[in-house]
């Protein structure tokens, strides 16, 4: 019956046997990792009947409201991924601090860091959500993790990947060698190869932002989205979609699949927050993904892999997709840092224009 078909489980161990050192843990640890996400994407199905829709009636560390399901998935991960000895220590978007292996369980040598229910907010109406994860390896293996332990650049993962649960529940991961994707047969229960080596198309003809928030954008972003929109007729020579599915979850699964650029750019809403999604949860793995995909993730300054994580729950202007749009972006931040600096009346949006 499958005899044409890989399963995760193959995919894995295919995978590692190129790797004659590798021990097995990882796969472990991402086998266990799939479990929890199954185990999400059917507590997801059942939608109403399952009686986990709206909010819990807490907020999470960043103030968040959190819903019902954003505990159970994170309960999910946890319980997956405590017992296996893979890992030393878990940390999550809805916890204050790295959660404890119990006492009674190995400590390993891996880190796993996730965001277990992304755009939790579409619940309610029906959308897609995902789990996005990320792992690392521990600088101190067999010991309780410290929350320093987590602070490591992007380029150190060793494993990110994520769920969605749309129409179909898929999982996209990367362990350093390409992008591939896997389809759940939901009546066997796994994943199965449907996707291998995804390359994210070079041009781009779609941009998602969240236009709402317009009036607090930087001269660059301005700059950029006003030259989409006039299409054909401005600089860019060509006509752009826009779209914005408020799951970070799920515009990555379609820039993946389809092209394009998403950014959520520092703006000028708050500036305490230099930008609204996280660095370890969000932005790491899906700059991994991204990049293995064959595009390119940057904070619209540098790339986002390359930044040094201060804290667990940090925030970052994100912008991800096809690597020539990404980069034109970044080309932007820099004209347009020095003419603001020395006059703003110099910027595109000015009165005038410095090199016209
Ligand atoms: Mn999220
Ligand atoms: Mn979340």
């Amino acid at each position: 019956m499958l005899t044409d078909r890989t399963t995760l489980t193959q995919f894995l161990i295919e995978e590692r046997r190129r790797y004659p050192g590798a021990s097995g843990e990882l796969n472990s640890l991402i086998l266990d990792v799939a479990l929890a996400c199954k185990a999400i994407a059917k507590r997801v199905a059942y939608g109403a009947l399952g009686g986990v829709l709206g909010a819990e009636g807490t907020t999470n560390v960043q103030g968040e409201t959190q819903q019902k399901l954003d505990l159970v998935a994170n309960d999910l991960f946890l319980r997956a991924n405590e017992w296996g000895g893979q890992v030393c220590g878990m940390v999550s978007e809805e916890l204050e601090a790295p959660h404890p292996i119990p006492e009674n369980y190995p400590r390993g040598k891996y880190l796993l860091v996730f965001d277990p229910l992304d755009g939790s907010s579409n619940i309610d109406v029906n959308l897609s959500v995902g789990s996005i994860f990320s792992i690392l390896r521990t600088t101190n293996p067999g010991a309780d993790a410290a929350a320093a332990d987590f602070l490591q650049p992007g380029t150190e993962q060793v494993c990110a990947g994520y769920a969605i649960y749309g129409p179909s529940t898929m999982i996209v991961l990367t362990v350093g060698t390409g992008v591939h994707g896997f389809t759940l047969e939901p009546q066997l229960g796994e994943f199965i190869l449907t996707h291998p080596s995804i390359q994210l198309p070079a041009a781009a003809n779609e941009f998602a932002i969240n236009a709402s928030n317009s009036r607090f954008w930087e001269p660059a972003v301005t700059r950029y989205v006003d030259e989409c929109l006039a299409g054909s007729t401005g600089p860019r020579g060509k006509d752009f979609n826009m779209r914005w599915v408020a799951s970070l979850v799920a515009e990555t699964h379609r820039i993946l699949t389809r092209g394009g650029v998403f950014l959520y750019p520092r703006d000028t809403k708050d500036p305490t927050k230099p930008g609204r999604l996280r660095l370890l949860y969000e932005a790491n793995p899906v700059s991994f993904i991204i990049e293995q995909a064959g595009g390119y993730a940057s904070t619209g300054r540098g790339r986002i892999l390359d930044v040094a994580p201060e804290d667990l729950h940090q925030r970052i202007a994100f912008i991800f997709g096809a690597r020539e749009e990404v980069e034109l972006i970044e080309q932007y931040h820099r004209d347009h840092n020095v003419v603001e600096r020395d006059a703003p009346l110099y910027s595109t949006r000015g009165l005038f224009r410095t090199n016209g």
